[in-house]
């Protein structure tokens, strides 16, 4: 997680500084890759979470959890 520092903008007044936060793309564990295909999907499990199933172009599967 990364926070960015703002300059101070035209008017001289300092920005509001804002929490960014950052969501990675999900990674093959095998191959660190990110292009992903995904397959298949649960996206309603009560928790607004979601489930995906995907398929890296080096052959490996595993499952994606969003939270
Ligand atoms: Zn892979």
């Amino acid at each position: 997680m990364t926070e960015q520092v703002y300059e101070p903008g035209p008017d001289g007044m300092k920005r509001r500084r804002l929490t960014t936060v950052t969501v990675e793309r999900p990674r093959c564990p095998a191959c660190a890759g990110v292009k992903l295909r995904k397959y298949r999907s649960l996206t309603d499990q009560g928790d607004s979470s979601a489930l995906w199933w995907v398929r890296c172009p080096c052959g490996h599967r595993f499952r994606v959890l969003l939270e």
